[in-house]
């Protein structure tokens, strides 16, 4: 979308400042602050087949308040400098944000994925990684990055195998790289955490009224019109739990080859083979395809969901946008004179810093088990067990030996005697920091007369956590 916004790094800035100037910090900490510490830029060359092609990838730590810095590898031919750097600083934030004991930092990697085959994808990536490896620019205890758009599980895998072929005596290397699979030292629950973080935001803010009728939206999530763009990674998650569990209805879905429209809800199943079978949207025979796909940002819906790439909602199509609420799963998918448009129309925006934090909150926990070594639940689950049993036999004999006509019924016995597994409580551990980061930022947007929106919030929580921590360190 061409247009003269500012580019995604200026628009971190300027919401940056617009906290920063109602707060009371230290002279120069603010610059200190908001200032990316260093990118590292690195070309390499790749034997592929015949011939040597050279790639260009990033790696910027934007803050080391705390270490190891973190923050995800994106592979896109539109991968540059700026927009590293930008993502790298909203990791800073992020991670203060919802409590995750890290600084920030990205990745990116110049390259169209699919121009190449797996095989030379693990080659490229292995090289990429070597580059980085080899000036701790990834390390279990300085700096360990995760999954983004263009990359997943398989690249994560790759990545930490190189590093334990580089380290081989390094007991920690498994905590190199997060959104591993799990038979490489992943954890249950990870492919889903940035989506399901998205469903535990929407769910935490419809348990506040008060910020519900705020967006003029009335009741929970049930039978709330969606629009989804991005049927990715997070997408997907998204929008299978929005719509299979909250009963919300995905209608419209924007792809990079057009949109989708069913007012009844799409199957996002469905959606998502058909996608995997063909490549795009396009001939999915349950909806009506609509070929301009980004018209459907302006279509009436309550709530939208931009989860593709940044800048999707400008200057020039933020007066038009019709939801009642936004929440940012991708990064920066608005850019700052759009977000100002949207304050102004009334327009909710849950934003990015917080509602797409379940990545790295649930990478955070991986990071722990694989320093740990050890599965969570692993020691207790059997015990719990155990114990439930025992409360639920000797709660039937007292209903029995007292005569009363009551017992258990097996499906509440079945689910009263399961012990937390990983999965369980790696899901607990992210709907508590969501929960928790969302009554954070709601306290201030209401109580606070200054602050008129929720990104305003967000960012004077994790920057007060920042500059906290920095003056922890004599900063
Ligand atoms: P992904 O590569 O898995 O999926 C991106 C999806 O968006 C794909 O289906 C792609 O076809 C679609 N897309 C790309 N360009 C588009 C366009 N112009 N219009 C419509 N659709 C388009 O990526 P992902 O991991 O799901 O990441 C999506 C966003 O979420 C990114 O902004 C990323 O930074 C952010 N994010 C991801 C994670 C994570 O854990 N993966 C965590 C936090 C934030």
């Amino acid at each position: 979308m061409a247009n003269n916004d500012p580019s995604f790094l200026k628009s971190v800035e300027i919401s940056f400042e617009r906290a920063a100037r109602l707060m009371d910090l230290p002279p120069g900490l603010e610059e200190k602050i908001r200032v990316c510490n260093s990118t590292y830029t690195v070309r390499f060359g790749v034997r592929l087949g015949d011939k040597m092609e050279t790639f260009t990838g990033y790696r910027s730590v934007h803050s080391e308040h705390m270490e190891p810095v973190k923050g995800g590898i994106r592979y896109s031919p539109h991968v540059h400098q700026d927009e590293v750097e930008a993502l790298a600083s909203l990791m800073t934030y992020k991670c203060a944000m919802v409590e995750v004991p890290y600084g920030g930092s990205k990745g990116g990697l110049c390259i169209n994925p699919q121009n190449y085959t797996t095989e030379e994808l693990e080659q490229i990536t292995r090289r990429f990684a070597y580059e980085l490896i080899k000036r701790d620019l990834i390390n279990p205890s300085q700096n360990v990055p995760a999954p983004d758009m263009g990359t997943g599980q398989r690249e994560m895998a790759w990545i930490a195998d190189q590093y334990s072929r580089m380290n081989t005596t390094d007991i920690n290397a498994r905590a190199c790289v997060t959104g591993k699979p799990l038979n490489a030292g992943g954890i249950a629950g990870r492919l889903e955490a940035t989506g399901r973080g998205i469903q535990f935001a929407l769910q935490e803010f419809f348990r506040h009224p008060g910020d519900v009728k705020k967006a003029n939206l009335s009741g929970g999530l049930r039978g709330k019109k969606i629009i989804l763009q991005g049927l990715g990674n997070v997408g997907y998650h998204a929008g299978l739990f929005l719509s299979t569990e909250d009963d919300a209805h995905i209608v419209g879905l924007i792809e990079r080859d057009g949109a989708l429209y069913h007012a009844d809800g799409l199957n996002i199943d469905d959606v998502f083979k058909h996608i995997q079978a063909t490549g795009g949207v396009k001939n999915y025979p349950n909806a009506n395809y609509i070929a301009n796909g980004y018209s459907l940002l302006e279509t009436d819906c309550d709530i939208l969901i931009p989860a593709a790439i940044e800048s999707v909602i400008t200057s020039e199509n933020a007066n038009n946008i019709k939801a009642k609420l936004i929440i940012e799963a991708a990064n920066g998918p608005i850019t700052a004179p759009a977000d100002a448009i949207l304050r102004d129309r009334g327009i909710v925006v849950i934003p990015d810093m917080y509602a797409n934090a379940g990545g790295v909150i649930v990478s955070y926990f991986e990071w722990v088990k694989n320093l740990s070594h050890i599965r969570f639940g692993r020691m207790q689950r059997r015990q719990e067990e155990h114990r439930s049993r025992l409360l639920v036999e000797e709660l039937n004999n007292m209903f029995q030996n007292s005569k009363m006509n009551v017992k258990f019924s097996e499906s509440f016995i079945d689910r009263f005697l399961q012990g937390a597994g990983e999965m369980e409580l790696v899901r607990s551990g992210l709907d508590d920091s969501m929960r928790l980061g969302y009554q954070a930022i709601s306290e201030i947007w209401n109580s606070r007369n200054d602050v008129d929106d929720l990104r305003t919030a967000a960012y004077l929580v994790a920057i007060e956590r920042v500059a906290t921590s920095y003056a922890s360190k004599g900063l």
